[in-house]
C-alpha cells in the first residue's frame, strides 16, 4: 500500500493506472475510520482494479464554531484498516497542499471561492439549502469544493459514498451530472452498531451516558419504519413520533423531516422514495441519521 501526499504524485499514479487500463475505485473520507468506511472500501475493492482512499479533514466544510480542530485524527489506526480492506493508495495531503495560501478561499463567508460557488453549487442551491444546509451554512459548498478537487486529482472511474450522509450523496450525484464529471457515484447503505446507532467518527465524542441517549435517534427511526409498515404514514405524524422520542432524551433537535428522496423537499403527503432525516444534538455532539423508504 502506498501513501501519497502530493497532488502531482497522486495524478502521476492515476495516469499510470489509466494507461494500464485499470479501473480506479475511490473512497473519500476524513479518517478516523470505522466499519462504515470499511464497507465502502470493500465495495470499492470489488468495483475497481485499484482502490484509492483519501484521508483529509477538510477545513472548508467546517463552520467557524464547529469541530475542525478537535475532529479525531487517527492516521496510524486508519492505515491498519486500509490495509485490511485492500487499499492500494492512501492519498493524505495536508491542508496547504490542497488549499495553497494563494488560492485559499477568501470571500466574505471565508469558505468558498468564486469557481466553486459557480461550478459546484449554484446549480444545486435547492439541495444545499434543505436539511443540514439550514443549520450549517457553507458546509455543502465546502464538501462540493473538496470532492470536486479530489475527483480531479484522483480521477476515479467510481466513487463511493455512504447514505448516512444522504444530502451529501444527493449533492454529489447532482454535481457529477451537472458538470459532466466522467465517473459513477455509488451510494452504500448505513452501517450501524449492533444496538442500532449509526456508525460515525463523531460517536467518539459521546460520553457513556450520551452514547446511551443517542440510541434514541435510530430507535425513533425504527419506530417510524414500523408505523410505515403498518400503513400509518402521514408525514406530520411520523415526524411527531420521532420528535417525541428525541425530546424524551432531551436531545436538541435541528430538524426531523420527511423529504422527497430526489429533491429533498419536505413532504406534506406520503410518497416514495422518501427519506426521514434527523439532525439532533446529544450533549455537545451533533448527530445525523436517516431511513430511506424506497
Ligand atoms: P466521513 O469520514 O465522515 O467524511 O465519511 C466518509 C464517507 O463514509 C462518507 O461517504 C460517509 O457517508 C461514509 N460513512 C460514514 N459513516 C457511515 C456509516 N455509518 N455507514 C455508511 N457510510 C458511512
Amino acid at each position: 500500500m502506498q501513501i501519497l501526499t502530493t497532488i502531482s504524485d497522486m495524478q502521476n499514479w492515476t495516469q499510470g493506472a489509466r494507461v494500464r487500463g485499470e479501473r480506479i475505485a475511490f473512497v473519500p473520507t476524513m479518517g478516523c475510520l470505522h466499519e462504515g468506511h470499511c464497507v465502502l472500501l470493500r465495495e470499492g475493492r470489488k468495483l475497481g482494479d485499484k482502490l484509492v482512499l483519501s484521508i483529509f479533514v477538510n477545513p472548508t466544510q467546517f463552520g467557524p464554531n464547529e469541530d475542525f480542530s478537535r475532529y479525531p485524527r487517527t492516521f496510524e489506526a486508519d492505515l491498519a484498516h486500509a490495509r485490511g480492506c485492500g487499499v492500494d493508495v492512501v492519498f493524505h495531503p495536508d491542508v496547504e497542499e490542497l488549499y495553497p495560501k494563494s488560492v485559499l478561499p477568501s470571500t466574505s463567508s471565508g469558505r468558498t471561492d468564486l469557481w466553486f460557488d459557480t461550478l459546484t453549487t449554484n446549480g444545486a442551491e435547492d439541495l444545499c439549502n434543505q436539511l443540514c444546509g439550514k443549520f450549517r451554512p457553507g458546509h455543502f459548498q465546502g464538501v462540493a469544493m473538496v470532492v470536486a478537487k479530489l475527483f480531479l486529482i484522483v480521477q476515479p472511474h467510481t466513487a463511493l459514498f455512504g447514505e448516512k450522509d444522504y444530502q451529501q450523496l444527493q449533492i454529489i450525484h447532482r454535481m457529477v451530472a451537472d458538470l459532466n464529471i466522467p465517473l459513477e457515484v455509488v451510494g452504500c447503505p448505513i452501517v450501524r452498531e449492533p444496538d442500532g446507532i449509526a456508525m460515525s467518527s463523531r460517536n467518539t465524542y459521546l460520553s457513556a451516558t450520551d452514547r446511551q441517549r443517542a440510541l434514541a435517534l435510530s430507535q425513533s427511526l425504527k419506530r417510524a419504519a414500523e408505523m410505515v409498515a403498518a400503513g400509518d404514514h402521514h408525514p406530520e405524524k411520523l415526524c411527531q413520533t420521532v420528535t417525541d422520542i428525541l425530546t424524551a432524551i432531551e436531545a436538541r433537535i435541528d430538524y426531523v423531516s420527511l423529504v422527497d428522496a430526489d429533491t429533498l423537499e419536505p413532504l406534506t403527503h406520503w410518497k416514495t422514495p422518501s427519506v426521514l432525516a434527523i439532525a439532533a444534538w446529544v450533549g455537545k455532539t451533533r448527530l445525523i441519521d436517516n431511513i430511506i423508504f424506497r
